[in-house]
């Protein structure tokens, strides 16, 4: 899989290197500037830097806490594209797991933690963030151990099951004076950040409607899904899992926080895997500008990860939206598609270092616990609309 991604990368930064079109987006995740593709090699001029004023060597030391499918497939070998992040402990109830990563990654052993030594981290000066990737059931309870341990928390999505849950991990971080992110991956990589500046700069003429949808099978034969199909762990069903994408994105296309939610949700009768949660969810949400967003969310068909948006000049397109690594944008123009060739960049040490600079440089993260807990307000509202039959007011 990542024998593909580096063809990719390599094939885009050939059509960068030919003149084409790109964006380019800085460690911290801002977008510097765009060339249009009429511009030659001879005058593309390299990104102007944005590195903060901090030593060139210092690096953050980070404990991953849980060896999943994610953690280990995406996370932790992203941490060889830092260059403000170093991986320095991991924390699994499996010691074996433990030690094989260990040694595949260079960790000292004296750094593998389980689950019931885990506060132990305190002591530990060489840890400096924890990043929570276990069952979102088990988010709150790890983020504020990590916390009152005196480190910097990154969390996975969903930031928690519930709003209380989510308050609590944001008054744990306030109280130990430590910062707190939602790993919004989307909101660090580079064709969405794309996305963002043409919708909101006006280049497709005034916004009028995003559609949003993500989907994927829910297959009870992998492990990574069987606790998805659990309540207490999961949380909820597609919308808390994947369906949270296509929410996150109508809020960071429009910049805006919506007004009114109506909903439907739907499970396939008699199918064991929605017996506690749910398969499908379609949501509208109206924002204050007039902005419609129709969103949806499925564990019933295939892979999909689709944002829309809708201007009164253009119609862009990302498909894949929200994947790991070879993103697609596109803009219909006047009846003509033009695809924009940007960057690919490794969005999981992006978003890494993102904290790592934030915690360097003593500022808020772009994404920090509010933006997680306004998710799962939302989404709470959006099974209430659904629940009710009826419109619900934000
Ligand atoms: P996973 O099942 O592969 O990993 C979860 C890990 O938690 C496993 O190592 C498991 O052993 C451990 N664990 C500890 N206590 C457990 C318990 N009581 N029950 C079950 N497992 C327990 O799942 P995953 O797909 O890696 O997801 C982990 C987290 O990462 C979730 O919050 C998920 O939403 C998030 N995630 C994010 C992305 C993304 O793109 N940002 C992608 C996938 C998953």
């Amino acid at each position: 899989m990542f024998d593909s991604f580096r063809k990719e990368l390599s094939r885009r930064h050939l059509l960068h290197k030919a003149g084409f079109g790109f964006m380019a987006v800085g460690v911290s995740g801002a977008i510097e500037y765009i060339i249009k593709p009429s511009r030659t090699l001879a005058q593309a001029a390299p990104a102007p830097s944005k590195e903060p004023s901090l030593p060139p060597e210092k690096k953050l030391g980070w404990a991953v806490v849980g060896l999943g499918k994610f953690a280990t497939e995406q996370i932790m070998p992203s941490f060889a594209e830092c260059k403000r992040s170093k991986l320095v402990a991991l924390v699994s109830g499996d010691r074996a797991k433990a030690e094989k990563y260990a040694r595949q990654y260079g960790i000292n052993s004296k750094n593998i933690y389980d689950y019931q030594n885990y506060d132990n981290l305190r002591n530990n000066p060489e840890v400096d963030v924890v990043y929570i990737i276990l069952p979102n059931g088990l988010h709150a309870e790890y983020s504020i151990r990590g916390a009152q341990a005196l480190k910097h928390v990154m969390c996975e999505k969903p930031m928690a099951n519930t709003v209380e849950e989510c308050q609590a991990m944001i008054d744990a971080a306030k109280k130990a004076n430590r910062k707190l992110m939602i790993a919004y991956r989307a909101q660090y990589e580079p064709y969405n950040l794309a996305a963002i500046q043409l919708a909101q700069s006006g280049k497709l003429g005034k916004l009028k409607a995003v559609t949003s949808d993500h989907g994927r099978i829910l297959d009870p034969k992998d492990p990574a899904d069987v606790w998805r199909m659990d309540k207490k762990l999961a949380g909820g069903g597609s919308l808390y899992d994947i369906g949270i994408y296509s929410l996150q994105a109508a809020r960071y296309i429009t910049g805006e926080e919506p007004a009114e939610i109506s909903a439907f949700t739907y499970s396939t009768p008699g199918d064991p895997r929605f017996r506690q949660v749910e398969e499908n969810v379609n949501f509208t949400l109206r924002f204050p500008s007039g902005v419609l967003a129709n969103c949806t969310s499925s564990y019933g068909y295939s892979s999909t990860k689709r944002i829309q948006v809708f201007g009164s000049d253009a119609v862009l397109e990302l498909d894949p939206a929200t994947d790991y690594y070879q993103h697609r944008l596109y803009i219909n123009r006047n009846n003509r598609r033009e695809e924009q060739n940007i960057e690919e960049k490794n969005q999981f040490a992006l978003e890494i270092d993102h904290l790592s600079e934030s915690i360097l440089a003593n500022k808020q993260p772009k994404t920090p616990g509010k933006e997680g807990l306004q998710d799962v307000k939302l989404m709470n509202l959006i099974y209430q609309a659904a629940r009710t039959g009826e419109k619900v007011k934000v």
